[in-house]
C-alpha cells in the first residue's frame, strides 16, 4: 500500500523511527517491505516449520506449527489492517516474526527454560524473539541481527517486565512511561489471538481431544454451527467445522474494524503521537471481547489441560530441563559457537541454543547426550 492511502494515524516510511544502523532507502519496496523480506529470509523464520503451536510436531501433519500459525496471524492482520487504513507491510513483519523467539515444544518449553533460568534473568519468548531479530541472527556484513525498523521492533515486544524494559532501550521504553505502542502493533496482538484460538478448535477436533458437541458450551461456536445446520440441512464433518470456524473469526474481525474505527474517532486521534499517548485502540466489542474469553477458557480447560496434551508437555519439560542441566555442567558438550558465547554469559549462551533448537532438534539431541548406543 502506498502511503497517500494510508490513514494520518498509521506508521509509515515517513514518520518512521528508522533502524539502528542507518541504511540507505530501499529502492523498490518500502520499508516495512525490507523488515518482512528480511524476516522470511532468516535461519530462525525456517524453524518455524519445525516448532509445536499445541500439537507436538511429529503428532500429524496437517496440524498448525508456529510457521502456519505466524502466516495465519499475517492474514488476518493484513486483512484487518487494509480495512482500518493500516500498514499492512509493517502487519505483515511483526506478524511473521512475532514468534521467532519460541523454544521447541510451545508454552511447556518456555516455562522449562525461564525455570532453568530462574536465577540468570530468566527467558521470555517475546524477548527472545527480538533478540533474535537484533542480535542472533548471523546474516548480514554490517550489522548483527536484521536491523529492523523500531516499528516492527516494537510489535515483536508485545509485553516485558519493567526490569527488562529499563534494559531495552528505545523500544522498552513506552513500558516506563505507560504509553501504547502503534495500532499496527496493537492490532497483531488481537490478529494473533483470533488465529490461536480458532485454529486451536480446529485442530483440537481433529486430534480427537474435543468434540462437537463440547463445543457447544462456547457461544460462538454454537451460534454458527446451529445457523449452518439450518441453512444447510445434512452439513457435517470437517465442512461443517470449516465453515463454522471461519465464520467465527470473520465475526471477530468484523467487530474488532468496527469498534477499532470507532474508538479512534472518539479518542480524535490525528496522529501516531496521539495513538501513542491515548489508551490502547485496537479491540473488540465488549460482547465479543466477553466470547473470545469464553473460548479461551473452554480451550485451556478442555485442550491444553487433556491429560494427553499434558503428557506431552511433562515430557518436553523435561527434555528441556536435562538437556539445560547436562549443558550447564559440562560447556564443553555445547557446539563450539555456544562454547565461545558461554564464556560471556554461560546461562544465556545456553538458553540461546536451547530456544533455536527445532522440536525434532531437541529430541535428536536429548537422545545424544543421553542414550548410550
Ligand atoms: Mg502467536
Amino acid at each position: 500500500m502506498t502511503d497517500s492511502l494510508l490513514a494520518p494515524y498509521a506508521v509509515s516510511d515517513d514518520n518512521s523511527r528508522g533502524r539502528a544502523a542507518a541504511e540507505p532507502a530501499p529502492a523498490s519496496r518500502s520499508e516495512f517491505q525490507r523488515d518482512r523480506d528480511r524476516v522470511i529470509h532468516c535461519t530462525a523464520f525456517r524453524r518455524l516449520e519445525y516448532k509445536t503451536q499445541v500439537f507436538v510436531n511429529h503428532e500429524g501433519d496437517l496440524f498448525r506449527t508456529r510457521l502456519t500459525h505466524s502466516i495465519e496471524v499475517a492474514q488476518i492482520a493484513r486483512s484487518l489492517a487494509r480495512a482500518l487504513k493500516l500498514n499492512e507491510d509493517l502487519v505483515e513483519a511483526i506478524s511473521l516474526s512475532h514468534d521467532l523467539g519460541h523454544t521447541p515444544f510451545g508454552h511447556a518449553g518456555q516455562d522449562a527454560l525461564n525455570d532453568c533460568m530462574k536465577d540468570s534473568g530468566g527467558f521470555e519468548h517475546n524477548l527472545q524473539s527480538l533478540r533474535i531479530v537484533d542480535v542472533l541472527e548471523e546474516r548480514y556484513a554490517e550489522f548483527d541481527g536484521l536491523n529492523l525498523t523500531f516499528e516492527t521492533r516494537e510489535g515483536i515486544l508485545k509485553h516485558c517486565s519493567l526490569k527488562n524494559a529499563a534494559l531495552l532501550g528505545d523500544v522498552g521504553q513506552r513500558f516506563l512511561d505507560k504509553t501504547q505502542p502503534s495500532l499496527e502493533a496493537q492490532l497483531c496482538n488481537l490478529a494473533d489471538a483470533v488465529a490461536y484460538n480458532n485454529h486451536d478448535v480446529d485442530d483440537g477436533l481433529r486430534a480427537g481431544l474435543i468434540t462437537f458437541e463440547q463445543l457447544q458450551q462456547v457461544e460462538a461456536f454454537s451460534r454458527h454451527s446451529a445457523a449452518l445446520q439450518t441453512q444447510y440441512p445434512g452439513l457435517a464433518g470437517r465442512r461443517l467445522i470449516h465453515e463454522t470456524v471461519r465464520r467465527m473469526i470473520n465475526d471477530f474481525a468484523l467487530d474488532l474494524i468496527e469498534q477499532t474505527r470507532q474508538n479512534i474517532l472518539v479518542a480524535g486521534v490525528e496522529t501516531i503521537a496521539d495513538v501513542r499517548a491515548a489508551q490502547p485502540l485496537v479491540a473488540f466489542s465488549v460482547a465479543m471481547r466477553e466470547e473470545l474469553l469464553q473460548l479461551q477458557r473452554f480451550l485451556r480447560e478442555n485442550l491444553y489441560w487433556h491429560y494427553q496434551v499434558l503428557r506431552e508437555m511433562s515430557k518436553a519439560k523435561r527434555t528441556i530441563t536435562e538437556l539445560f542441566d547436562a549443558f550447564t555442567s559440562d560447556v564443553r558438550l555445547l557446539p563450539p559457537k555456544f562454547q565461545q558465547r558461554a564464556r560471556e554469559d554461560k546461562a544465556r549462551a545456553i538458553a540461546d541454543y536451547i530456544a533455536g533448537m527445532t522440536d525434532r532438534y531437541a529430541m535428536k539431541e536429548h537422545q545424544r547426550l543421553f542414550a548410550i548406543g
